[in-house]
């Protein structure tokens, strides 16, 4: 996504926010980017940073060849800069390295570039740092801040921010993507249910650790009914070594959600969005298992696992907890 025009395909709404904003050269001195994984946050931040950087501007597009272009695109901008939480949040400590960092190499131009990701787990302390530099009005600073979860923004930043929400990417023109891409039905519905990045999406498809994956997944739903008195057991010697990473797990989580989901969807007759099962005697045999009000508690309860991974429980924990509540 390389043009105003690109972004627009996906998000038409923010691109001609952003571009009307970039004719009439009133560009916010702070942006919030508003949407879930995949809709195009760093895609449009890095936009915004080649526009005001870029020396060889054609209308609202960056030239994306000059130096300044290549050095945002390599992430080498001295007066670019990107913040990731460190751990949980991000810290005061972090803000005012930038800002530092900012006083001795700004030395090619007054303007300056945050683009703070996770912005939702700035501090307090580190978010009024924030405010107090873009308050400066002999500044030109920019701070873009990226969030899935806006509500978890303090006030103080919202306020002064231009709020921008991207919309949520359509599943099926993920989906026709990724059968464009050599993929079948099942597949897509499969990666389109767990990402909305299409290379990601690929690269899955061929991985063997996604196929083992998908198979312990059916195996767990499945030891829940025919011996479940297995399943700690089975987390154990199976789950835990095949889901070693805290990423991993999270997909491991994500993978259950899509197979709960499923027999979800056969009680409910709607059995073209099955992903994990096809319509057939086992999944008959779980519908009979997991009744539909139990099946929204399972799927209540992955969520709340997943949760508690972000916030660094345990995995081996988290993995036993919400078996636990699974079998309840
Ligand atoms: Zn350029």
């Amino acid at each position: 996504m390389n043009t105003w025009s690109d972004i627009a395909e996906m998000q038409p709404m923010a691109s001609k926010i952003i571009t009307n904003s970039i004719k009439k050269d009133r560009i916010s001195h702070a942006y919030l980017l508003h949407g879930a994984r995949g809709t195009g946050k760093e895609a449009i931040a890095i936009l915004i940073a080649k526009i005001l950087f870029c020396t060889h501007k054609t209308g609202v597009d960056p030239c994306l060849t000059c130096n300044e272009c290549k050095r945002i695109d390599s992430r080498n901008h001295p007066d670019v800069h990107w913040i990731e939480p460190d751990g949980q949040s991000i810290k005061i400590e972090q803000i005012k390295n930038l800002q530092k960092e900012f006083t001795y190499s700004g030395l090619e131009s007054d303007q300056k570039v945050y683009i703070i990701k996770g912005a939702d787990t700035l501090t307090a302390n580190a978010a009024n740092r924030i405010l107090k530099f873009l308050e400066e009005p002999s500044k030109k600073t920019t701070a873009i801040m990226l969030t899935e979860n806006s509500q978890s923004i303090l006030p103080t930043i919202r306020s002064r921010c231009q709020i921008i929400d991207l919309q949520p990417l359509n599943p099926r023109q993920f989906q026709q993507k990724l059968n464009d891409a050599g993929l079948n039905d099942a597949s897509a519905r499969l990666w389109s249910a767990l990402t909305n990045n299409l290379d990601e999406a690929i690269a899955w498809n061929q991985d063997e650790w996604f196929a083992g994956a998908r198979r312990l997944v059916v195996q767990l739903v499945e030891a829940f009914t025919d011996n479940s008195n297995d399943v700690y057991l089975f987390i154990h010697n199976h789950w835990l070594p095949h889901f070693k990473e805290r990423a991993q797990l999270e997909q491991g989580l994500d993978l259950l959600l899509v197979a709960f989901k499923d027999i979800l969807y056969y009680h409910i007759g709607n059995e073209d969005a099955l992903v994990i099962f096809t319509p057939d005697e086992r999944l008959e045999r779980l519908g009979m298992y997991f009744s539909q009000e139990k099946l929204i508690t399972v799927l209540h309860d992955l969520l709340g696992a997943k949760q508690k991974l972000k916030q660094n429980v345990h995995p081996t924990l988290v993995m036993e907890q919400v078996t636990l509540q699974i079998q309840r």
